[in-house]
Formats: structure tokens, sequence, C-alpha cells
């Protein structure tokens, strides 16, 4: 079942590659994130078993339940709102944080991180889309951000994530990637290709825009896993 699920969304990702092609965007890698949330810890055994080794939480707490199972397993993500309450945590517990989305959080991790010795990768959520109910930069924030990023010197600003809006219509997410994209390269430009190297943009309705957009990095729950079950905590 989940090999199946992957090889459809190898395809479509190829495919997207394709087309990326002809737009001279750079780069042809694509990780997939394997978003468990809201799926018991033998869904992430699985992924890491169809070598799947990146995991997606959105929940600080789910996320420690699962990796105390799974001590060696996985390169983690945090792709949820962090609150700053949890950061020590979060610190502790994930390999990459894509969902640093305002000043105070980033803050908190550089501190945090400092304490244990850790420099800690992290991704920069930009609210491209400008949703009101979504956390992440505006893009006005971000880019006055930019010349102050130095001064965190306990993280490693490894790229952006982009959420895009809910649509009947996939393509209508394409100018958001697009600009996702374009910051992207403001972010390097900023602090260095060398190891600013991850888009993460695109979900299960959308990831196919997001890779002919410049996407390198995708986040996908339900094309793996199906519905998510709610009362999984
Ligand atoms: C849940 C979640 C995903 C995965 O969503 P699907 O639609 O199931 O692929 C991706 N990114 C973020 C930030 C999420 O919270």
């Amino acid at each position: 079942m989940l090999e199946d699920n992957i090889n459809i969304v190898r395809a479509k990702i190829n495919k997207a590659l394709a087309q990326r092609k002809t737009k001279k965007l750079t780069g042809d890698k694509v990780t997939i994130v394997a978003v468990t949330k809201n799926h018991p810890v033998q869904v992430v055994t699985e992924a890491l078993e169809a070598g799947l080794q990146n995991i997606g939480e959105n929940r600080v707490q789910e996320a420690k339940g699962k990796r105390e199972l799974l001590p060696n397993g996985g390169i983690w993500h945090l792709i949820g709102h962090l609150q700053t309450n949890k950061t020590k945590q979060a610190v502790e517990l994930f390999d990459i944080i894509e969902s640093v989305d305002s000043e105070k959080v980033l803050t908190a991790i550089n501190k945090e991180a400092g304490k244990i010795g850790k420099v800690q990768d992290i991704l920069l959520q930009v609210n491209v889309a400008r949703e009101e109910q979504k956390s992440g930069f505006l893009q006005e924030e971000f880019v006055a951000l930019l010349p102050k990023l130095h001064v965190f010197d306990k993280v490693r600003v490894r790229g952006l994530m982009v959420i895009a809006q809910a649509t009947d219509n996939p393509e209508e997410t394409k100018p958001v990637f697009a600009d996702g994209y374009e910051n992207f390269l403001l972010l390097q430009n900023q602090v260095g290709a060398g190891y600013c190297d991850i888009l993460s943009m695109g979900m299960t309705h959308d990831y196919w825009v997001a890779v002919e957009e410049g996407a390198n990095s995708i986040r996908l729950g339900t094309a793996l896993f199906g519905l998510r079950d709610y009362s999984i905590k």
C-alpha cells in the first residue's frame, strides 16, 4: 500500500521535474517528508522501512512519544507552530524545525540551542499567501529579518517553508510557490547557498505544482498514509 503510494508520488514528482527543466529552475532532487501526525508509531516504522527517512510531526508532545519508541530512526522535522514554552523540548527532539514563524520563536530556539551546545537546523516559514489564519513571516517581515539573521548564531538557516492556500484548483497555488522560490533565492543571497539548500513547499493537494515551481522538499501525509485519525494524539 505505502509502496504503491510512494510510486505514484514519485511518478508525479518526475513529471513535475520535467516541466521544471523547461523553466530553467535549478535542482532535480526532491525529498519527501513523511507527515505522520495523527498516525500511530507503527506508521513511522513503515515509512522508515519503505526508505522515507524524513519524518514530519506538527506537535512536540506527539513526536516525543513516538521518538522515544524509535530512538535511532529517521530525521525528524517539526512542521507545526512552536509554542515558546515547548522550545527546549523541540530543540532536544527535532533535527530540523521547519516552522520558525516569528522572530520570537527564532530567538527562543537560538537561546535553547546555545544552552545545550547544539546548532539547530531551521527553516523560516513565510506566509507568502498572506492568509490571516496562518502563521509565518509576512513578506516584508522576512525581508526585514534577512540582514539580522547573522545574530542568531546557534541556528543554521537551511531554507524556507511555504504553505499555499487551500483551494479546489491546485493550479491557483502557482504564484504563491513562485514567490516562495524568489524568496529562497533572496535568502541564499543573504546567508550563502552552501548549507541553505531546502525549499519546503507543497502538500498532498498541491505538491506537483510546488515541485514545478522549484520546491526540493515536500511534506506529504494523506498521499502516503490516507486520512488521519484525529483521536490519535
Ligand atoms: C499536516 C501537514 C502536512 C501534510 O498534509 P497532507 O495534506 O496530509 O499532505 C504538510 N505540512 C504541514 C505544515 C502540515 O501541518
